[in-house]
């Protein structure tokens, strides 16, 4: 009837075959998700786009092939529309790939080939992307000269011929990008990137038709639209994404954004992107600490300002979340990024229900943008075959076998279910009385909830693939021996590093296992022995207090300093954040020098350090320990005596691979492989033990 419905209107609209022809029932769990937009020249399929990312596949030799497979994947899974990464228009707009030349268009040729013949109803617009002063070269361009406190050099200050260059060169590369066969271009004018540094006084200092007031301030984004739409005339899909809340201090005003937003569609933009944060904002704004969806009321708000649909982004990683935005009204697209690295088919097995298979992203930002800012190639912590659609194939097994798998830890798993996808029959046997080992300590984590998708991707993976599993099953060596697999897999994981210290089997001393699941009291005054990933976050766990903020907007709000309500200047309050804490008295140690907490990742380090120094816990590097007694923890820092008066010493020095059950199988002659923290222990993570088994898994 609903569709009915939506037909009847679409037609009385005048709305193309194509439209009628994806209107064909109203979904019933995601029916805004699932109506077309029609934009009268074209229509997107679905609400749900997979938003820009930089992968690095831009810049290597091959990389379009690459691009091209990654992105068809994507469009066989469902999507809407597709945006490229970043592509600068001119070389002082980028360090890397740039598009200005018919040459270059041609390059693009076999990437928008590719998604239109893996479904002729996906839209791939391509991202033009001019960073000016965080273009990393040191002939980057801005308003004025003005080094960002990120940026590599301090950028040249355009002139007039400059200005009028950088606009003959975004609509060339527009132009380009038609040619190229792509249905549309996303401009970015946020980040901290060329169009943004107009926008805001901090930055653009001039006194000229470019600087000053706000209305000069927006002239030249505004111009770069209406020059490329110029150039492309009016059928072709254009977005604009603007600073819908810069997350800075000195940044635009509520007020701004709308004036922004308007301008922005009367001069051509069909679509309004929403992008919230700089560069070098000290908001996390994609982090797993970050609410799922918190966001998206900014968008909502401009919304109401504006006719042109208009796109919000930021955490929104499941189709339940997508459908309770576009029912608050506050967008009328959802952009789902690294959601789709995580699972290229998340809209495919939304629309089929099937959405208990997605493999979630979590939010870790492991494999994606901590890659990114090191130079490395994009992929997923969750799905390691992101962004190597090419290169990883899975093929069914050419003679099946029987393999058992001892460990159903992140390692246990991938290697199970990629197995069993490719036709082995595979048993799980687990010693614990749940799936997931290690996974279960970090998404007790205040902050670490998504943790929990990837244990239900797993635990639905086993149910629908007919893996085995065996729970509360520690298994030994005669036992699989007796079993008759063709092989084990052992995937046992590791065991707490216990230093060897005078007073390490004192009452005083707890392991990060015991302290996380609660079963040894934790004191007032607490020191943890040990500043990895788990130091980190045993101290957010033991200093936490209230709701979780990455599960309530309004706590993170406070914890963050920022307003989504009354979009102050920048969006931030300018207010000390305020941080909930348990009262205890904690100090983070270990042993090397400099500050704790180098080792956390690239992109979400300063957010775990930012948010414990706001709760009062001390870190300190150069401590070497004596012994753990009556008194509390005795040590040497930096040479000089010290003594730890604390009722706790929280052990989280690391890990030793847990190997007992191989050594046993070698010695009894029963084919095993080793994977995960079982194999090697030192820097193992998740993104390591998944990649590594899913490898083992496809050689299987
Ligand atoms: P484990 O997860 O250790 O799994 C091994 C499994 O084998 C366990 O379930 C165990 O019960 C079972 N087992 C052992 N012996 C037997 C036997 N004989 N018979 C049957 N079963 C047996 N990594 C990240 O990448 N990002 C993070 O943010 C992150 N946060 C973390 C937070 C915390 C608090 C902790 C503790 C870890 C975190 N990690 C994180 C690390 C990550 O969880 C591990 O790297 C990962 O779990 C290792 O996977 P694995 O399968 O090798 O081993
Ligand atoms: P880790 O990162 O290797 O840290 C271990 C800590 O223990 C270090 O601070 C180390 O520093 C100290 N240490 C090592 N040997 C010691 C000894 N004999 N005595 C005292 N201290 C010792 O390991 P982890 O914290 O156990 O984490 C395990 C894995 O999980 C890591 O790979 C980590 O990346 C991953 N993880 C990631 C996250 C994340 O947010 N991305 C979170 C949790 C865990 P010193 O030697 O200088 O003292
Ligand atoms: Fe999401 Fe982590 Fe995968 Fe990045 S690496 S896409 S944040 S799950």
């Amino acid at each position: 009837m609903a569709a009915t419905l939506t037909r009847k209107r679409e037609a009385a609209r005048g709305a193309s075959l194509a439209v009628m022809d994806m209107i064909s029932e109203t979904h019933p769990r995601y029916p805004l998700v699932f109506t077309p937009l029609d934009l009268g020249f074209t229509t997107l399929r679905n609400r749900i786009l997979m938003g820009s990312m930089h992968t690095g596949l831009e810049d290597i030799e091959g990389g379009f092939e690459r691009m091209a497979a990654y992105f068809a994947a994507r469009a066989r899974g469902g999507v809407g529309l597709i945006i490229t990464g970043g592509i600068a228009p001119n070389v002082e707009g980028g360090g890397g790939a740039k598009l200005s030349t018919p040459a270059e268009a041609e390059q693009h040729r076999i990437v928008t080939d590719a998604v239109h013949a893996a479904d002729r109803h996906v839209k791939i617009c391509l991202q033009i992307l001019h960073a000016g002063p965080l273009a990393g070269t040191p002939d980057c361009v801005a308003p004025s000269a003005v080094r960002s406190r990120i940026g590599r050099y301090t950028p040249n200050a355009l002139d007039d011929a400059g200005i009028e260059k950088q606009l003959s060169d975004f609509a060339n590369c527009a132009a380009l990008a038609r040619s190229a066969g792509y249905d549309g271009v996303e401009i970015i004018g946020s980040a901290g990137y060329l169009l943004s540094t107009f926008l805001v006084e901090k930055t653009n200092q001039r006194d000229d038709q470019w600087g000053g007031s706000f209305e000069n301030r927006m002239r030249f984004p505004v111009e770069v639209i209406r020059r490329v739409r110029e150039a492309v005339g009016p059928d072709f899909i254009l977005i604009f994404r603007i600073p819908a809340m810069d997350m800075l201090e000195g940044g635009m005003s509520g007020e701004e954004v709308i004036q922004l937003a308007k301008a922005v569609e009367a001069a051509g933009a069909n679509i309004i992107s929403t992008h919230f944060t700089w560069h070098e904002s000290l908001v996390p704004t994609i982090a797993t600490m970050v609410p799922r969806a918190a966001f998206a009321e900014v968008t909502g708000r401009i919304r109401r300002h504006v006719g042109v649909p208009m796109i919000t982004s930021n955490r929104i990683n499941m189709p339940d979340v997508a459908e309770a935005v576009l029912a608050a009204g506050h967008a009328d697209l959802v952009s789902m990024a690294r959601p789709m690295l995580a699972d290229p088919d998340l809209v495919a097995k939304a629309g089929d229900g099937r959405e208990d298979e997605i493999n979630t992203c979590i939010g870790c930002n492991q494999a994606c943008l901590d890659h990114t800012f090191t130079g490395r190639l994009t992929s997923c912590l969750v799905n390691p075959k992101a962004c190597h659609e090419s290169l990883i194939v899975a093929q069914p097994a050419a003679s099946p076998k029987n393999l058992a798998v001892v460990g159903a830890g992140p390692a246990g798993l991938a290697f199970a279910v990629e197995a069993a996808q490719r036709g082995h029959k595979v048993t799980i046997y687990e010693a614990g009385d749940a799936i997931g080992g290690q996974f279960n300590l970090a998404r007790l984590v205040p902050g670490k909830e998504e943790f929990s998708e990837t244990l239900r991707y797993f635990r639905t993976m086993i149910g629908k693939l007919g893996i085995t599993l065996h729970l509360n099953t520690r298994v030994d060596a005669d036992q699989l021996a007796a079993a008759g697999h063709d092989q084990v897999i052992v995937a046992t994981g590791i065991k707490p590093r216990v230093p060897d210290l005078p007073g390490i089997d004192h009452p005083k001393a707890v392991s990060y296992i015991d302290a996380i699941l609660g079963r040894r009291e934790i004191g007032r005054r607490v020191a943890i022995m040990g500043a990895g990933g788990i130091g980190f976050d045993v101290a957010t766990l033991i200093t936490h207090a209230g709701p979780s903020a990455s599960l309530d907007i309004p706590t993170f709000c406070k914890e963050w300093g920022v307003d989504f309500a009354n979009h102050p200047r920048g969006g931030v309050t300018g207010v000390t954040p305020e941080v909930q804490a348990a009262d205890r008295e904690v100090v983070i140690l270990q042993r090397r020098d400099g500050a704790p907490g180098r080792t956390l990742g690239r992109t979400t380090g300063w957010t775990h350090r930012l948010s414990l120094v706001r709760r009062g816990v001390a870190m300190m590097g150069g401590v070497t320990y004596l012994k753990i007694d009556d008194e509390g923890l005795h040590t040497l820092v930096n040479g000089t005596p010290r003594l730890f008066e604390v009722d706790t010493v929280i052990v989280c020095a690391g890990q030793e691979p847990e190997r007992s059950l191989y050594d046993a199988l070698v010695q009894r002659g029963v084919p095993a492989l080793l994977i995960g923290g079982a194999n090697e222990a030192a820097e193992l993570d998740a993104k390591r033990a998944i990649a590594e088994a899913t490898e083992l898994a496809l050689a299987a």
